[in-house]
């Protein structure tokens, strides 16, 4: 079983930070891909990467690497954001191409459900979006997002490690579900 995480964005991606500049979305995104990496790694899972800690891989790139790797599921992992200033939007979601698998809604509905109980955040649920890496990967492939760095209170969770390494468990629980049942 061959899975690709996709750390959204780059490290010079420009906005995709919180308001105060504290973090940059990619920081997040690719901490919690890392833990999940470590976590999938332990059931045997073969774990690659489309994204890079020194660059900003193009999202062409990104996709062409998991068609050419035929890998079983490409999962992007993401922090949201409402606008560019705080605000009270909230919450969860994860997204399937607008013309999805059935597969790849099985595996979107796990990582949601499971993110939101082990996080405690509320469900913005499972969501359809015309985004490049669901839409060109030929593989089941899903898009979550963790929470909102346009929260004040999110911003913070997003910020900790502990938070990262809950959203990572979450992920690759539902990641180890998907496979199961697919078997
Ligand atoms: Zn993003």
């Amino acid at each position: 079983m061959k899975i690709m995480l996709d750390a959204g964005h780059g490290p010079n991606t420009s906005g995709k930070r919180t308001p105060d500049g504290k973090m940059k979305e990619f920081e997040f995104n690719e901490a919690v891909a890392q833990f999940v990496k470590k976590e999938l790694t332990a059931f045997g899972v073969i774990v690659m990467n489309s994204h890079d800690r020194e660059r900003d891989v193009p999202l062409k790139e990104r996709t062409t690497l998991a068609n050419k790797m035929g890998v079983d599921a490409l999962i992007s992992i993401h922090a949201n954001a409402f606008g560019t200033t705080w605000n009270s939007a909230s919450g969860i979601e994860t997204f399937t191409y607008t013309k999805p698998s059935d597969l790849s809604i099985i595996l979107a509905t796990l990582i949601q459900n499971s993110l939101c109980s082990i996080t405690g955040r509320s469900s913005r649920g499972v969501k359809k979006a015309d985004f490049a890496v669901v839409r060109d990967t030929r593989m089941p492939a899903v898009l979550v997002e963790c929470g909102f760095m346009t929260n004040k209170y999110e911003a913070i969770l997003l910020q900790s490690t502990e938070y990262r390494m809950r959203c990572a468990k979450a992920i690759a629980f539902a990641i180890l579900c998907w496979i199961d049942q697919k078997r």
